[in-house]
């Protein structure tokens, strides 16, 4: 019998497994997460979906209408990094479908993994991206040959629905802080405005701490204690920016996980991009990738599968014996993979 047949419940998700080391790392994250849920009575049908150049030779398109169409019916993907060429007038992958599905919050969580020697252990700060306005809209164009202006759109619609959200996620999370993060001292309209927002929602929340640092003191703030923050409220470049930067506090881009979310569907990605350079060399991390499955597992309530997936990460972690290079170790993605299977099958009670 298979696993399908004998699960309680299972989940239509959108795949895009994606380029460069892409197919490694959801390959890792898809075979965990069917262990997981085989031995939690859950199934997966996954609908899997190229995307990026692969995409385009195939179908013509970047994004093939039926990876819309399904994301659209499943309103649940999980997607691997897609490579966006630099110039050339192709339009972000990334960034087409977080308009087009109006997954106006970006989610990171940054927090440190047991076992792991970080410059800041026991780190917990959460990024809170607005996602779909900002310098990100995507509107360029020449002035005159030599000059090009781009425009960022700040609205109050934009800014009050991403404020709204760091909010709530606060009080139903019991976190204590928020920082608004911006510029308004030289962009006074355009942060002015995002600012006033996040000011007036904090209003409903009197509960909630909340400050305003300048994006450029942040960053110096981040390096000399970034424990004096716990919920970074940001607009999107100053947020794309930051989350690499606090990636690196607890041990860099292959293992911070993200969530895209909207009010209607939901994409969950890893903050590191398509590496080409380690790409196909059984090198890269699916740590971040499947961090970003727990988020999606907890997302669609699947609590049980989520924390056997995160227990046994954790394990292997603790244990220390079969990590990935960028974090030390000497073993590649697939050995890192049978590690954590190994360690969802055994695990070891954690003394508290
Ligand atoms: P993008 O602009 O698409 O977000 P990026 O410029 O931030 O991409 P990445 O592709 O994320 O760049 O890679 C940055 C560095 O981090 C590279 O040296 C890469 O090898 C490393 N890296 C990224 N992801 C991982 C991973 N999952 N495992 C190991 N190393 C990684």
């Amino acid at each position: 019998m298979t696993v399908a047949q004998t699960a309680k419940r299972t989940h239509k998700i959108t795949l895009i497994p994606g380029d460069g080391i892409g197919p490694e790392v959801s390959g890792a994250v898809v075979e965990i997460l069917e262990a997981a849920g085989a031995a939690t009575g859950v199934a997966f049908d996954w609908h899997r979906y190229a995307a990026g150049a692969e995409a385009f030779e195939q179908t013509g398109y970047y994004i093939p209408q039926d990876l819309y169409d399904s994301i659209e019916e499943n309103r649940l993907a999980l997607k691997g990094p897609v490579t966006t060429p630099i110039g050339g007038g192709f339009a972000s992958i990334n960034v087409t479908l977080r308009k087009k599905f109006e997954l106006f919050a970006n989610f990171r969580p940054i927090k440190n993994l047991p076992g792991l020697k970080t410059r800041y252990p026991d780190l917990d700060l959460i990024i809170v991206r607005e996602n779909m306005e900002d310098l990100y809209a995507g509107l360029e164009h020449e002035v005159v040959p030599g000059v090009v202006q781009a425009l960022k759109i700040i609205t109050e619609k934009g800014s009050t629905r991403i404020a709204k959200f760091a909010f709530e996620y606060a009080r139903k999370h019991n976190r204590k802080k928020i920082h608004a993060i911006h510029k308004a001292n030289i962009m006074k309209l355009s942060d002015g405005l995002f600012l006033n927002c996040c000011r007036k929602v904090h209003e409903g929340f009197p509960e909630v701490e909340y400050h305003e640092h300048i994006v450029d003191n942040t960053c110096m703030q981040l390096v000399m204690n970034p424990f004096q923050y716990d919920i970074l409220l940001t607009e999107n470049l100053y947020g794309d920016i930051l989350s690499d930067l606090c990636s690196a506090f607890v041990g860099g881009l292959g293992l911070v996980p993200g969530a895209n979310l909207g009010t209607e569907c939901a994409i969950f990605e890893a903050v590191h991009g398509s590496a080409p350079d380690i790409a196909g060399k059984d090198m890269a991390n699916p740590t971040a990738l499947l961090q970003s499955a727990v988020l999606m597992l907890h997302h669609i309530n699947e609590t049980e599968t989520a924390e056997r997936v995160q227990t046994g990460l954790e394990q292997v972690y603790r244990e220390g014996k079969t990590l990935t290079k960028d974090v030390g170790g000497t073993s590649g993605t697939k050995a890192f993979a049978q590690a954590v299977l190994a360690a969802m099958e055994s695990p070891v009670a954690v003394a508290v």
